[in-house]
């Protein structure tokens, strides 16, 4: 049983305190949209769960499965079972996709993956994702369209079998029967694995497909409302605007 639990958590960025106090349970198989206007901190949260040193947490705790993870590095925090899939892939030149997941799946585990085993489960994603067969010899996302880096990220989830998964705007970029290809991918690895998921998007489209158990606004640092599918329903159709009436917050 893995749990993620955030408590009041603030988090400045470049000395602007971006999050004021974030409170957030997340259990094994559940599902959670973060929701938000541009620019309210999203990103900044998951980013500071999973330990980018430029999100400074100045109070507050991030337990996983009840140990705090504040002093762990990134690589460390993925060792433990925590999984960011960014909004914004990087390009890294020179090392290429297979060594890069090679890499990340060997921290993961006591004793390296046999090679044959780890190529396998590779190709086995790679298709699964429907992505082309010469992506495990190309430089980590160099050159990659918007949504194969995207679908990368997946990929990688899939081979880390992550027990806690975040994954910051996934649905961006991808076509309509790539989206569907990876929302399956996320399901059938939710099936197997009852990782504990937060998903962030803007679509309903894509919350249709995740089906998330539960739902939250994060709005000027704060998570200001939750809720369920209904929370989801309402923000497709009416926005924002009446979250900032009745919660009296600006985004
Ligand atoms: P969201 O994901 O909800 O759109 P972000 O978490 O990306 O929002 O951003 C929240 C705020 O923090 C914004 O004002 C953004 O400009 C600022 N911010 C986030 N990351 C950085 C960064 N690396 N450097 C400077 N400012 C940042
Ligand atoms: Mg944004
Ligand atoms: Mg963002």
């Amino acid at each position: 049983m893995s749990t993620l639990t955030v408590k009041d958590l603030h988090v400045q960025v470049e000395d602007k305190e971006i999050l004021k106090g974030i409170d957030l349970v997340v259990n094994e198989g559940e599902t959670h949209a973060l929701m938000g206007p541009n620019g309210n901190g999203k990103s900044t949260l998951l980013s500071a769960i999973m330990g980018n040193p430029r999100y400074k947490v100045t109070k507050g705790e991030i337990l996983l499965d009840g140990k705090d993870v504040r002093t762990m590095e990134v690589d460390e925090r993925s060792k433990a079972g925590l999984f960011l899939g960014m909004q914004y892939p990087s390009e890294i030149s020179g090392v290429t996709n297979s060594d890069f997941l090679r890499t990340a799946v060997n921290a993961r585990r006591e004793r390296p993956i046999p090679l044959f085993t780890f190529i396998r489960q590779m190709e086995k994603a790679i298709e699964q994702l429907q992505m082309k067969e010469d992506l495990a010899h190309r430089f980590l996302n160099e050159g990659f369209s918007g949504g194969e880096k995207k679908r990368n990220e997946i990929i990688q989830m899939l081979l880390l079998e992550p027990s806690i998964a975040m994954l910051d705007e996934i649905d961006s970029g991808l076509d309509v029967d790539a989206l569907k290809v990876v929302a399956s991918a996320i399901l059938d690895l939710q099936a197997r694995n009852r990782m504990g998921l937060i998903v962030v998007s803007h679509y309903a489209r894509f919350y249709s497909y995740v089906k998330p158990t539960h739902a939250h606004v994060l709005m000027d640092g704060r998570i200001v409302v939750s809720g369920g599918s209904e929370l989801i329903e309402r923000i497709d159709s009416e926005g924002y605007e009446w979250v900032e009436e009745t919660y009296h917050v600006r985004a």
